[in-house]
């Protein structure tokens, strides 16, 4: 039910963008070029400019929109069962806590082992028992389990992973410029053109009557704000009306598309900082909803303790649902392992992050490189390969996980529990 919201919105963003996206390629190819060409006091090279430019970057923009929206719906998804070299335990591979392990074993009625690492499956939606890696989550809309799921994305209806990470933030990236020089040669005409058109709403009988003295109109707009925008579009269509040409390059549907495109530029510019940010951090989106909920169910916690009351289980639950702490099957050297263990479960410690490799390394590894994902040839085709099942964990880590599992081998001490 939750998701209806996102799925109405997604039925509906895509066609709008493309929409916008389109006529702002008519108005600027087919008029506001040729309006510059017929303008002696613009440089040439200017002009031409505008008349090949918007083809180039609205193209390039729907091409990479198109690929995301046309992702097949098998897009990251794990195989069934996980690679030999996980199955057989060679590697080190995050599983579930011997706790996690324990409980599913034994409503299956199957012996428990503290040492023999469970891997996660996942049992929702088209799931039905397929293996789920590090940092594979499962997406309600979609009904399966993604690698490297970062959020269902309702601007191209579609779920982004981090294979498809670089074409998403090279569709942001060049959005807001292309909008930017699309628009520039309008705006201060607009401005003044939006201006003359609310003062002539103010003093035009009709629309006085009809919008500025009807008690309805702050309802209707949602507010003053919506309210002077109606008055002022108002004004606007009376005005293109007794132009002759029907307002030219300042008529109110250029107006309203420069408008859109400023919105669309400022969410585009948002998404795009916080994306590469979180990439720069080695998070994906999916994190940090994961680490404020974890933060939220420890605050909760913290409150009634110290107000002496009951913590109800599902708190307590959703500390360790949430947890930034993962679980570590960490295979041991030939000569330590024995007939019924062959590597110790690992949890790591409270502030490791084993997926956070430095942000070099972090772009690197989402993005493909450091810089040149950015190309258009590069950033339609998929960035991370069969990594994204197996995800890399940082040299630090691995290190510390080796050193005490074998440490712990050596003292015959057992794997740790919750
Ligand atoms: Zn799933
Ligand atoms: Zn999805």
């Amino acid at each position: 039910m939750g998701n209806t919201p996102t799925w109405l919105l997604q039925q509906l963003i895509p066609p709008l963008l493309l929409t916008y996206f389109y006529f702002a390629w008519k108005i600027s190819t087919f008029e506001l070029g040729p309006h510059l060409l017929n303008d002696p006091s613009i440089y040439r090279f200017i002009s031409y400019f505008y008349l090949i430019f918007p083809t180039l970057s609205i193209f390039l923009i729907t091409l990479l929109y198109i690929r995301l929206y046309f992702l097949p719906s098998s897009q990251s998804i794990p195989p069934f069962d996980p690679p030999p070299a996980i199955r057989n335990r060679q590697v080190i591979l995050q599983c579930l806590s011997p706790a996690q392990a324990k409980a599913i074993r034994l409503a299956d009625n199957v012996p428990h082992d503290d040492d023999d690492p469970m891997l996660e499956r996942c049992y929702r939606g088209k799931c039905g028992g397929r293996w789920k890696p590090a940092r594979a989550r499962h997406c309600t809309l979609c009904g399966r389990c993604r690698a490297g799921w970062d959020h269902h994305c309702v601007f191209f209806a579609n779920c982004l992973s981090a294979p498809y990470m670089r074409t998403f933030l090279a569709l942001l990236l060049y959005t807001p410029p292309t909008i930017f020089i699309i628009s520039l040669p309008l705006y201060k005409s607009l401005y003044s053109r939006a201006k003359e058109a609310y003062f002539h709403s103010k003093s035009d009988d009709s629309i006085r009557q009809k919008w500025w003295d009807w008690g309805y109109s702050w309802v209707i707009a949602g507010g003053p704000i919506g309210r002077y925008a109606g008055g002022t579009v108002l004004g606007w269509r009376k005005l293109d009306k007794l132009d002759e040409d029907g307002g030219g390059l300042v008529r109110l549907n250029i107006g309203l598309m420069v408008v859109f495109g400023i919105i669309l530029a400022l969410i585009t510019i948002g998404l795009a900082t916080t994306t590469l940010s979180l990439i720069l951090k080695g998070d994906l989106t999916i994190d940090r909803g994961r680490s404020s909920a974890h933060g939220q169910a420890l605050s909760a916690i913290y409150r009634l303790k110290s107000q002496g009351k009951h913590i109800p289980p599902h708190l307590e639950s959703n500390l360790s649902r949430f947890s930034d702490r993962r679980w570590f099957f960490v295979p041991l050297p030939r000569e330590l392992q024995t007939q019924d263990r062959e590597g110790i479960i690992l949890q790591t410690l409270e502030h490791e992050r084993p997926y956070d490799h430095g942000w070099r390394q972090n772009l690197r590894i989402v993005l493909g490189s450091m810089t040149s994902w950015i190309y258009p040839w590069n950033a339609i085709r998929k960035g991370m390969g069969e990594e994204v099942f197996l995800w890399p964990i940082t040299e630090d880590v691995e290190k510390r996980l080796r050193e005490d599992a074998e440490r712990r081998a050596k003292e015959g001490m057992l794997s740790e529990r919750t």
